[in-house]
């Protein structure tokens, strides 16, 4: 990897190098090279701290920064000739300001040539930056796309017909991620409007449609704005910068390079900004009048001045490693754009599986994820054919059920405010991070094949064994409908046949399917907790009060904490730490409150609490004593698995029943038993 020189100071041509050693200060040098010259020796600057940074171009003027794209292959290995011959420099720029008429292959003065649109641009770095990582000890270097001249916007395409800058330089870098060739290092040109300092920190725009955009020094802030998630820390350089237009260099100390590194000095300081590594003047070398430093002494006094500074580098943050792990041995591998999913899932667990419908064929699925403008993505798809594609690691965040929570209420990407029927969502934190989406080609409407069951029922298998995951239907297999009832009531549709993926699903993870899909009922149901060794539940026991009907709740009584807990037959109550001591009042049954105020507050708190209605005469409850299953957890209620059943949790297991066949009353243990 290469190294980072100690300063953010720098100059473009390498004789500017003099300054910052004479200084104490070493900073950056850029070199701008023909990548079919013989390599240069940079070993000397290296060796004084001097980070090198070298701009390989295939030549200038009508010669184009990049040859024609016929000619991509050639170039590439002419660069990876010159990075073999050069010493002392490990950081490569591909070609300049490639938006920039000027710069194109064939010009004639800025007329005609051919336009080095993002997509032929990421197709020569691809090739260049692969060529260069070929060449022994050089696998590590860092690489990075050419700057774009900001506000010219002369390179129109059709996604881009305003010829935005900003959108140039994102559309550059995301398609390098989608080559599998992501730039190293990002490089960016900023100048000013006239040599004032003010016009550093300006908050001046451009006009329409450009409104959003600085029309100053500012402009670098526009470009890292739009930096991809992956590689938000790659080290930023700013390989040119100047008073530029219409005032240009004078021979005048302003302070605009003071203000200048220190406005980059000030944004490295905020942690969450991409730090800039690099501040380079342009240029040194005279030639012409309007850009040479080395003419003018007082710019290269404010340039002294600002040396004065302990304006240091800061060591990138680590990369994140694209996810090697999380993908289905049997599907089809179609890793898809960074863009479109987040690495890791920040910290939370799956807890339950999507399941969608493409509304439409398999075939526009991997397309449409891999669209960096898109940001949707799952990360699986079924084919009706049986087929599976994979295009995100479940360990990583696909973009399937994005939803936002706000003020109490979750909001849908469409920004309406929705009302999930899925229990398990964990407030604020976006669905996605703790969800795993599996796409299904088709219609809504359509009935899935046995090619699709069979290739789904597989791929639970597979992701239940990987996470440790039972499926149970609407809790931990679940349908896009349950998150986003608005804009999804449709996904995956209505002829997906729940209870039975699940119970298939399962059957393979432990035997016996059916019973681990009712034990698993058990186990996502809501329970009251019992507390068998608390004070008031053994009191309650030795004074016959009945079952638990709430849990314990705390109120205060004449100026003490109190805990209290409803029973069947009464509400036992006590001060806080006199646990000895224990008492117990009726219900409330219409008769007058009783007069002890400790009493009466604790019948006032009882009231407060939602009580668990408890049917001591029902078949369940007389099976669960006589099985001696202990106190009941949860009133009756209706589950469907493999058909329609009654069920009831009690403390030491779960009680069921198919409804057409209530007199077979069965239990069976709870999964944590
Ligand atoms: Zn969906």
């Amino acid at each position: 990897m290469p190294q980072l020189a100690k300063y953010i100071f720098g100059l473009h041509d390498s004789d500017g190098a003099g300054m910052m050693i004479a200084a104490g200060k070493p900073g950056w040098v850029v070199v701008s090279a023909l990548a079919r010259d013989a390599g240069g020796d940079f070993s000397g600057l290296a060796s004084q701290g001097i980070g090198v940074i070298v701009r390989l171009n295939n030549g200038y003027g009508s010669d184009g920064t990049l040859p024609n794209s016929s000619q991509y292959d050639a170039f590439a290995q002419q660069c990876a000739n010159y990075v073999a011959s050069s010493r002392g420099a490990k950081t490569w720029i591909i070609g300049n300001e490639t938006n920039l008429p000027f710069e194109r292959p064939g010009n004639d003065n800025g007329n005609g040539g051919e336009v080095i649109t993002p997509a032929l641009y990421t197709q020569c770095f691809a090739k260049c930056r692969a060529a260069i990582k070929r060449v022994p000890g050089h696998a590590d270097d860092w690489v990075a796309p050419a700057a774009p001249a900001p506000w010219n916007n002369q390179t129109s395409y059709p996604s881009n017909p305003a010829g935005d800058w900003v959108q140039y330089f994102k559309d550059i870098l995301t398609g390098c991620i989608q080559l599998q060739q992501p730039p190293d290092a990002l490089a960016l040109h900023t100048y000013t409007h006239g040599n004032t300092p003010d016009l550093i920190t300006s908050e001046r725009k451009m006009d329409a449609p450009f409104q959003n955009y600085h029309s100053d020094f500012r402009t670098y802030r526009d470009f890292l704005a739009v930096v991809p998630a992956g590689l938000k820390s790659a080290p930023v350089f700013i390989t040119e910068t100047q008073a530029a237009d219409p005032t240009w260099w004078r021979n005048q100390n302003t302070g605009w390079v003071q203000a200048a590194f220190k406005e980059i000095d000030d944004w490295n300081a905020v942690a969450t900004n991409p730090p800039v590594q690099a501040l380079c003047l342009f240029r040194w070398q005279t030639g012409d009048n309007r850009w040479s430093i080395s003419d003018k002494p007082a710019v290269q006094d404010d340039f002294r001045a600002a040396m004065q500074n302990e304006y240091r580098t800061r060591a990138p943050a680590a990369q994140p490693p694209l996810t090697t792990t999380g993908w289905c041995p049997f599907a089809t591998q179609r890793p898809i754009t960074l863009n479109n999913y987040d690495i890791g899932r920040s910290g939370q667990k799956v807890k339950a599986v999507v399941l969608h419908i493409a509304a439409g064929s398999m075939a526009g699925v991997f397309p449409t994820f891999n669209d960096p403008n898109r940001l949707v993505s799952a990360h699986f798809c079924v084919g009706k054919d049986g087929t599976l594609e994979q295009y995100v690691s479940i360990d990583d965040t696909a973009y399937a059920v994005g939803m936002r929570y706000q003020d109490g209420n979750w909001y849908n990407p469409r920004g309406i405010l929705v009302r999930p029927s899925w229990k398990g969502l964990v407030p604020p934190l976006n669905p996605n991070l703790y969800t795993i989406s599996i796409e299904h080609e088709g219609q809504p409407e359509d009935q899935w094949t046995p090619q699709m069951y069979d290739a789904n029922n597989r791929l639970l298998q597979w992701i239940a064994k990987q996470i440790k995951i039972t499926y149970v239907p609407h809790q931990t297999l679940i349908g896009h409908f349950e998150i986003d009832p608005v804009d999804r009531a449709n996904c995956p549709g209505p002829n997906v046949k729940w209870y039975q993926i699940a119970a298939d699903a399962n059957g393979a993870a432990t035997p016996g399917s059916l019973l681990t899909l009712i034990q698993a009922v058990a186990n996502e149901v809501n329970k009251l907790p019992i507390n068998t060794q608390a004070a008031l539940y053994i009191f309650a026991k030795a004074n016959r009060l009945g079952n638990p009907q709430t849990d314990e709740f705390r109120f205060p009584a004449q100026g003490n904490q109190h805990v209290g807990q409803v029973f069947n037959s009464g509400i036992a109550y006590v001060k806080v730490g006199d646990w000895g001591n224990v008492q117990w009042v009726k219900k409330p049954d219409g008769s007058p409150a009783p007069t002890d105020p400790v009493a009466a507050a604790t019948v006032a708190a009882a009231q407060q609490q939602t009580w668990m209605p408890i049917n001591i005469y029902s078949g369940f409850y007389k099976f669960a004593q006589a099985h001696n299953l202990g106190d009941p957890q949860t009133d009756e209620f209706d589950f469907v698995v493999d058909d329609s059943y009654l069920g009831q949790v009690y403390l030491n297991g779960f009680v069921y029943a198919k409804k057409s066949n209530l007199g077979n009353i069965q239990w069976v243990k709870k999964m944590d038993q």
